[in-house]
């Protein structure tokens, strides 16, 4: 039974299988966490265990994501750390009140991640808006790091235009005054892994350019994120999408198009290929020569 723990102050998810009852742990946050005993209560699939969205009742499957609801009644080893249901261990969201299930990032009670921007700063764990998801942000510059599963179910609401307190800018340590800027280096080092993040135009057209670990998350600069998850809520996404495939739809036609000039439809191309037909009658018509002329009389 996977017993995860959420912080009340942050929102980041423990998994305190290795504390002891009656332990505590601190959370990056600077707050406290008490490990107590989770018992968890069997609770009806209200929800979808795949995308979090409420359930119809005359289905079986999700209408958003197309997920079984069956999926959630499997495997229930895993208690909601929001409503202590059990769930199974495979969900994403909680099949009872659709509170996201981090399992990715419930390793450890405090996070000892540098900046990837200003490299000697440490990130600490903070709620986003009023979601209930804590990401990791740099007292110092203002970024955030963003683990991909946090990502995920933030960019999946901001498609659903369901995001709370969006467009709240990041608040940094009041204590540390404001943000500073950060030098903007090609290369930036993943906080977990260390190597090298891609850098990459978010959607191909957003103009928002991201450091990305595809291993384990998303790097963004101060206001980067709101301004990331605006575009998405707007559409963004769809536009550039369909502007893809417009693009590409032009780009085949062009090919087609130049193809066609490039064919051997004027006049005097055609004479100067060889006559295959021609050759053979011709072969034909010196063979019956050939063997006119060594018939024996
Ligand atoms: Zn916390
Ligand atoms: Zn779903
Ligand atoms: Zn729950
Ligand atoms: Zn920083
Ligand atoms: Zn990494």
């Amino acid at each position: 039974m996977l017993h995860l723990l959420v912080c009340p102050q942050c929102g980041r998810q423990f998994d305190a299988d290795h504390y002891a009852t009656g332990e505590r742990l601190q959370c990056s946050c600077g707050a406290t966490v008490d490990v107590a005993t989770a018992v968890g209560h069997d609770a009806a699939v209200v929800r979808c265990s795949a995308c979090g969205a409420p359930r119809n009742e005359e289905t079986d499957q999700c209408r958003y994501c197309g997920s079984s609801f069956t999926m959630a009644d499997q495997d229930l080893d895993t208690v909601c750390p929001h409503c202590l249901a059990r769930i199974s261990g495979r969900a994403r969201f909680c099949h009872y009140c659709g509170g996201p299930i981090l399992i990715d990032q419930a390793t450890a009670g405090n996070l000892a991640l540098p900046c990837p921007a200003c490299v000697s700063e440490t990130l600490r764990s903070r709620q986003l808006g009023r979601e209930s998801v804590a990401v990791a942000e740099c007292g110092r510059c203002g970024g955030l790091w963003l683990d991909n599963t946090v990502f995920a179910i933030i960019a999946g609401r901001a498609r659903q235009g369901v995001l709370q307190g969006l467009g709240t800018a990041p608040h940094t340590d009041p204590a540390l005054g404001a943000p500073l800027p950060v030098s903007r280096r090609l290369y930036r080092p993943c906080p977990v892994c260390r190597s090298l993040m891609n850098r990459h135009n978010y959607g191909r057209s957003s103009g928002i350019i991201l450091d990305l670990c595809h291993a384990h998350g998303i790097w963004f600069d101060l206001e980067e994120l709101p301004r990331l998850l605006k575009w998405i809520q707007a559409g963004g996404e769809e536009a550039a999408h369909h502007r893809q495939a417009d693009e590409a739809r032009d780009e085949l036609r062009q090919k087609q198009l130049a193809e066609r000039t490039a064919q051997p439809d004027t006049p005097g191309w055609g004479d100067r290929r060889p006559n295959y037909d021609l050759f053979n009658d011709l072969a034909d018509a010196l063979g019956e020569g050939l063997r006119h002329l060594f018939r024996r009389p």
